[in-house]
């Protein structure tokens, strides 16, 4: 099951690529775990899926724990951290794919032991159940971070609302993307800001064709039947 629905996924990413003629080795799938076990998840790393995601500081170190064999495995922190949690995962996690403030910033800056690679969350849609930095708000909070050296913005991500249109949507994940073309051309060493962490198992095929670097999806991948 597990192996047909990574074929599908895979499937539509190419699809998606070759609507606007990118090379589907642009785009990174991550296996939002979440929803399911380790036993799930260690299956579709034997299919090489290197990527996995958790939402939670407590599942994630726990699926660690139990992936531990699995070297290759790059592991990525998706859902919004607190504070007093930094400490507790920063060093055992490749991407954080949440960062919304300052002061998350510089908790992270004092308890990471090397460069963790982060995205900057960005609430395009203006939800106000969503978290993130405001679109007019990014250029100063990019430019707050200068100091923290232990901070680099890889990129920036977002989350679609779940119900809109298709037409909406595309044009939230490009408004995404001209925003990291901004952050960008601003050539900060401290945050190149290249990659694109946008699209879930509903919408990835638009993300993609909007310029997603990075996908993650769950369901999609884990669903039955
Ligand atoms: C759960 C989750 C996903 C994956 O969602 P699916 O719809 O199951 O693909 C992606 N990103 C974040 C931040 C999530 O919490």
């Amino acid at each position: 099951m597990i192996a047909d629905n990574l074929h599908t996924v895979k499937q539509e990413i190419q699809e998606s690529c070759a609507l606007v003629s990118r090379n589907s080795g642009e785009v990174t799938l991550i296996a939002v775990t979440k929803s399911v076990d380790s036993s799930a998840a260690e299956e579709l790393v034997k299919l090489g899926v290197n990527n996995l995601a958790e939402n939670r500081v407590d599942k994630l170190l726990e699926k660690k724990e139990s992936l531990s064999q699995y070297t290759q495995i790059s592991w990525h922190l998706i859902g919004n951290l607190q504070r007093r949690k930094v400490k507790s995962i920063i060093n055992h996690i490749d991407y954080f794919h949440a960062l919304d403030s300052v002061r998350l910033a510089q908790e992270i800056q004092k308890r990471a032991t090397h460069k963790i690679n982060c995205f900057i969350e960005v609430n395009i849609s203006g939800e106000e159940s969503k978290h993130g930095i405001r679109p007019e708000e990014l250029t100063a909070f990019v430019h707050e971070l200068a100091d923290l050296s232990n901070v680099s913005i890889v990129g920036l991500m977002t989350m679609a609302p779940f119900d809109a249109d298709d037409e909406t949507i595309r044009s939230i994940f490009a408004s995404l993307k001209n925003l990291q073309e901004e952050i960008c051309s601003l050539k900060l060493k401290y945050a190149p800001c290249t990659e694109l962490s946008m699209g879930m198992s509903q919408d990835f095929p638009l993300a993609i064709i909007e310029g997603a670097t990075y996908i993650r999806v769950g369901t999609a991948l884990f669903k039955k039947g």
